[in-house]
């Protein structure tokens, strides 16, 4: 029987053993997390990559211990562009750039006596191929975004490109400067966690949220681009993918309004052929994560 480790690392670690069950896969057991408060959602942040591994290799290591199956593969997903087994760049978690932090995880792994191959790959790339592995819809095309510190675009099947769907070029004002990459203008810009911060110096973007629905303009006047943002970014990808249906997900689907975006969204695509997309909330799961990166290493691996 094939079984697997999938882990995702995005504000937080989360680890869980992957087992066939009828042809599926299937997450079981617990999923051992860190840190355990999930409100904690900078705690990754300024780790050095030598803790980094340490705190993963802490979490894998008893879920490899405790599979009476062979483990043919340990999937990572990791906020970032990755290719080739490189983090090519990580805004949000930038001691991880430049580095083949599957090999070097595989090694640490070594050292501790368990030989098994390391396979990293998007964060939001993992949460598309485990929405489709769960839907038994391995062979359609999954897009989701997650909606966190950063902003993520994932596609399932996962294809060869960059698919950076979170820094779509949304604003031409100079003086949308806040993602985290530092580029000007970008989705994550005006829509993720840290950049809501930096706009709003004096507030949390759940007081900015809560101050918009009590009236403040200036506040309801950013929910309104907040919103616009992700509607340009919906329609850049169906202008150049085709319609479909996008998931969204993250801590931060708590501020998404679907009626508004969808206003938003019909005015931006207006080509018959282009209008059957559909538009899905889902609650976090660091399940789904867990078994998209594990089901996305068993296929790398063609295990499974
Ligand atoms: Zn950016």
């Amino acid at each position: 029987m094939t079984s697997a480790i999938g882990v995702a690392m995005t504000e937080h670690i989360v680890a869980g053993s992957l087992q066939e069950d009828n042809g599926q896969m299937t997450v079981v057991g617990e999923l051992s997390r860190f840190p355990a408060d999930a409100a904690e959602t900078e705690a990754l942040v300024g780790v050095t990559t030598s803790e980094l591994y340490e705190q993963l290799a802490s979490q894998i290591l008893p879920l490899i211990q405790s599979q009476q199956h062979r483990v043919a593969t340990v999937g990572v997903a990791v906020p970032g562009v990755v290719r080739n087994g490189v983090v090519e760049d990580a805004p949000n978690l930038t001691q991880i750039k430049g580095i083949r932090f599957g090999d070097e995880l595989a090694a640490v792994l070594r050292n501790r006596g368990v030989d098994v191959p390391v396979h990293i790959l998007n964060d939001a790339d993992a949460v598309a191929a485990g929405l489709a592995s769960r839907g038994g819809n391995l062979d359609r095309m999954t897009r989701v975004w997650t909606l966190g510190n950063g902003i993520g675009y994932g596609r399932w099947p996962i294809s060869d490109g960059v698919w950076e769907g979170g820094h779509t070029v949304v604003s031409l004002d100079p003086k949308e400067r806040f993602c985290g990459c530092g580029g000007l203008g970008h989705i994550e810009g005006i829509m993720g966690n840290r950049a809501m911060r930096l706009r709003f110096m004096d507030m949390e973007p759940e007081e900015i949220f809560a101050a918009a629905k009590s009236g403040d303009a200036r506040c309801r006047d950013f929910v309104d681009l907040w919103h616009r943002a992700l509607a340009a970014g919906c329609a850049t990808a169906i202008h150049l993918g085709g319609p479909g249906r996008f998931y969204f997900t993250g801590m931060n689907i708590r501020f998404l309004d679907l009626k508004l975006l969808r206003e938003h969204l019909e005015k931006m695509v207006r080509m018959s052929p282009l209008q059957s997309y559909s538009l899905e909330i889902l609650p976090s799961e660091d399940a789904v994560s867990v078994l998209g990166a594990g089901v996305a290493a068993l296929r790398a691996q063609r295990e499974w």
